[in-house]
């Protein structure tokens, strides 16, 4: 099964895509969490990413491109998994059908702006593993600490309202079109995200059947 997830920054793409990949047994592949981890690392890479990432633009589409690609070769991807964050561009999506893969499903998931800004403000990150949680929505057990790892949580750098404000301008201009570009593949399902979250994995996993 290889699947994109798409939709706007906080849509909710990488909780479901946590979720889904378990109870399918695939990876998720997060381009956001690896461009982090290369940041983190301070590799070639993650130091030209970091002013992108930092002014809530897009990295440029080679960069991308050559890390995605790398990542799908590796041998946990034979069976198939979740794109969450890519691809971001039409140019992103061309290479990736260049290269031969073909998706099953494109899942969009739907939340509006306003929504959208409100929901960032109560995102917290795991900065030790990555695992996402909202203060109101999906509080970890123990305030500030991480479930999984016992992490310490952080608010990521780029969830600033004036940053997700650009990035979601960034979404409509360059993310959205991919939208008529699954569809016109017949791929798209749209699923509303703005609802609770496990109303919200029960949809996809109808999208998916
Ligand atoms: P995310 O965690 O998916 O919200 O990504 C965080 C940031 O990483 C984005 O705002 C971009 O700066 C960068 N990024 C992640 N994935 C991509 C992508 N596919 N194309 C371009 N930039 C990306």
């Amino acid at each position: 099964m290889k699947l994109i997830f798409l939709g706007p920054p906080g849509a909710g793409k990488g909780t479901q895509a946590a979720i889904i990949s378990k109870k399918l047994g695939i990876p998720t592949i997060s381009t956001g969490d690896m461009l982090r981890a290369a940041v983190k690392a301070g590799t070639p890479t993650g130091m030209k990413a970091k002013t992108f990432m930092d002014a809530g633009k897009l990295v440029p589409d080679e960069v991308i491109i050559g890390i995605i690609g790398e990542r799908l070769g590796e041998s946990d991807c034979a069976k198939g998994y979740i794109l969450d964050g890519v691809p971001r561009t039409i140019a992103q999506a061309e290479a990736l059908e260049h290269s031969g893969v073909e998706f099953d499903r494109v899942i969009s998931l739907e939340v509006g702006d306003e929504a959208i800004v409100k929901r960032m403000s109560g995102r917290r990150v795991c900065a030790k593993c990555g695992a996402t949680y909202h203060v109101e929505s999906k509080p970890p057990k123990k305030s500030g600490i991480c479930d999984e790892c016992g992490g310490e949580l952080t608010i990521r750098s780029d969830d600033k309202a004036e940053t997700v404000r650009d990035r979601l301008a960034v979404y409509h201009k360059e993310t959205e079109p991919l939208k008529a570009f699954y569809a016109q593949r017949l791929k798209l399902r749209e699923v509303s995200g703005d609802q609770g979250m496990d109303a919200a994995t029960k949809a996809i996993e109808e999208a998916l059947a």
